[in-house]
């Protein structure tokens, strides 16, 4: 016979950075939130490189910026290319957004496992019931709502918990997001394997630079050099799928092979050997293709992070996307939770402005991997793309510093609120300009929810841009809803 039901307000699948970051916006307002984890912490995951928006924005919301700070990782200021028919190296740095003000002008280089389990661990104190060796097997539903979840803990035997709201934030490999409108859709467009592992020691770029990622294509595909400590990079190769076969036989020669055939990368890695270490000693091999769902939440559910959706890491998204959506979740359950909103209106919110984050970041992808170009090109592509910024070197560096959303929450707090130079694109010219024959075509653009949306940017951004400080936030969308003051939640646009 089965354990009686436990009762929550929120319980959430999976304790990543998605898992943790709802979690814990959702507790800091004081209610009960069960969070389960099949793993035991801390736990390897990949996706190490982060963007300024996590760092200052997310981080900072929960109240863990300052641990983050004090864990020694390696200060990223930027990103290096050897990308497009530019056989040189450019790169970019965070100082160029106005967004960052010099002391956040950096983001981190992180060892996933011990970065998730600060994260973890913040959400323990801020009162979380938080259980590791977890593993939920279902959802429990009516017609009318998910009401709660099925889950094995370690003694075994399953169990039942219920709660107003699920949130699916078990990754990739999640077994729950079909409860939430069905079927991943994959994208025809991104369809890479990467093969990665980590070598002891290999060298840096010049200081100031030294802590940036490095990528570089080559006839393969590309190439990722990331430093997390001095002796340590992680180094990871993105092959298109016709390569699957030769990179799965025998992963660590594959990636040898890879490292060798790229000039840039092995000057880097200059003969340092394979890392010992566990859990840096081995290669793995992950399909990485791109995927969306159709719908994000249903009544009593709603899926962040990779459970959500993916696109490819060459930008480093992945934890800027996951933590910035469980933001947006959060503040759609906390606004439904205190009974001030409608549960609709509060997650049409979350869907619209997650999408659209997600959609940016696909799009521009799409003419990043256009190698003919050079980077000219690609920064003026971000400036069709976000609408944002000054100058197109400026809008690169807002959408892969994660700051294109124009969400004040996300920029420094001396900057939040006094200056709104960010803004979102317009729909209809971001339409416009997507090829509609080559079956590249943004498949997000063209819900019918999504095509209200986010006109108003263009006002918003003419607003920024002449200067005036904005007393309040505008709605992102017609008849959308503005972020409340302490970033946890949604508020109606003052009359
Ligand atoms: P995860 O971090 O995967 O966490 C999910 C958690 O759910 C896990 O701890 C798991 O144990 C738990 N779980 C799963 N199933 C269950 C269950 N049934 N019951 C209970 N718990 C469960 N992102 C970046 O930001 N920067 C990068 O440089 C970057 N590089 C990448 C390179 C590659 C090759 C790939 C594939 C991805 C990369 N990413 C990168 C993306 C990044 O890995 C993900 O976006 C990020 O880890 C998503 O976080 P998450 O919290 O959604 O999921």
């Amino acid at each position: 016979s089965e354990t009686p039901s436990e009762e929550f307000d929120v319980i959430v699948v999976g304790g990543g950075p998605a898992g943790s970051t709802v979690a814990s916006a959702v507790a800091l307002r004081g209610h009960r939130v069960l969070l389960l984890d099949q793993q035991t912490f801390p736990r390897y995951q990949i996706g190490e490189s982060l963007l300024p928006s996590t760092v200052h924005g997310v981080c900072r919301i929960l109240g863990v910026e300052d641990e983050v700070a004090r864990a020694g990782f390696k200060l990223k200021r930027g990103g290096t290319f050897r990308w497009g028919r530019n056989r040189d190296p450019w790169q970019f740095s965070f100082a160029l957004s106005p967004r960052l003000s010099d002391p956040t002008s950096f983001a981190y280089q992180v060892e996933r496992n011990r970065f998730d389990a600060i994260l973890l661990d913040n959400a323990r104190r801020v009162g979380v019931d938080v259980r590791e060796g977890c593993r939920v097997s279902d959802v429990v539903a009516d017609e009318e709502r998910v009401r709660g979840v099925r889950w094995t803990g370690p003694e075994g035997g399953s169990r039942e918990a219920r709660a107003r709201y699920v949130v699916d934030a078990s990754g990739n490999t999640s077994r729950i997001h079909t409860h939430v409108g069905g079927k991943r859709t994959y994208s025809d467009f991104f369809r890479n394997i990467a093969v990665f592992g980590y070598v002891a020691g290999g060298r840096r770029l010049p200081k100031p630079n030294d802590g940036n990622i490095f990528c570089a294509t080559f006839d393969e595909g590309w190439i990722w050099y990331i430093p997390l400590r001095d002796e340590l990079t992680s180094v990871g190769a993105v092959v298109s799928r016709e390569h699957a076969a030769a990179v799965q036989g025998d992963p660590t020669a594959a990636w040898r092979r890879l490292i060798d055939s790229c000039p840039e990368i092995r000057d880097l890695v200059d003969g340092a050997p394979q890392a010992g270490e566990a859990p840096y000693d081995e290669v793995r091999v992950r399909k990485d293709w791109s995927y969306w769902k159709t719908r994000l939440w249903r009544p009593g559910m709603v899926l962040v992070g990779d459970a959500a959706c993916f696109v490819d890491p060459v930008l480093s998204s992945g934890v800027h996307l996951a933590t910035y959506g469980s933001l947006l979740a959060a503040r759609a359950i906390n606004s439904t939770l205190d009974g001030t909103l409608d549960e609709a209106r509060c997650f049409g919110e979350f869907e619209a402005r997650y999408r659209h984050e997600y959609g940016l970041f696909y799009e521009f992808l799409m003419s990043f991997y256009d190698l003919h170009q050079d980077e000219r090109s690609y920064f003026w592509k971000a400036r069709k793309v976000t609408n944002v910024g000054a100058t197109e070197l400026e809008s690169f560096v807002e959408l892969v510093g994660g700051l294109a959303s124009g969400d004040t929450a996300l920029a420094a707090p001396a900057e939040a609120g006094a200056r709104l130079t960010a803004a979102s694109s317009d729909l209809d010219r971001v339409v416009g300009r997507l090829p509609d024959s080559d079956g590249h075509r943004n498949p997000l653009y063209e819900s019918a929810a999504f095509r209200q949306t986010f006109h108003e940017g263009s006002v918003l951004q003419e607003r920024g841009l002449l200067g005036g400080p904005l007393e309040e936030e505008a709605p992102l969308r017609p008849g959308g809803l503005v972020t409340s003051e302490d970033g946890l939640g949604w508020a109606v646009t003052a009359p």
